[in-house]
């Protein structure tokens, strides 16, 4: 299992990793939205790899905020 750190923005720890359409990988809270940028892969090798990316892209707190109306 990665370690996924509580979220940046929100400080919630309900952050998971979500594979999308079977071909790239991101970080999302599942309470603010808050999310990573996209890794692509191709293949099971790769997708741990970007996986493993994602991960230490959310833990580093490079993260995109999902623009929300106040
Ligand atoms: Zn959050």
């Amino acid at each position: 299992m990665k370690e996924l750190t509580t979220c940046p923005i929100c400080h919630e720890d309900s952050a998971f990793i979500e594979t999308e359409g079977g071909w790239c990988v991101y970080v999302q809270c599942g309470h603010c939205g808050t999310h990573t940028a996209f890794h692509s892969f191709h293949g099971e090798e790769e997708k741990e790899r970007a996986e493993e990316a994602v991960v230490r892209l959310w833990n580093m707190g490079k993260v995109i905020v999902e623009s929300r109306t106040e």
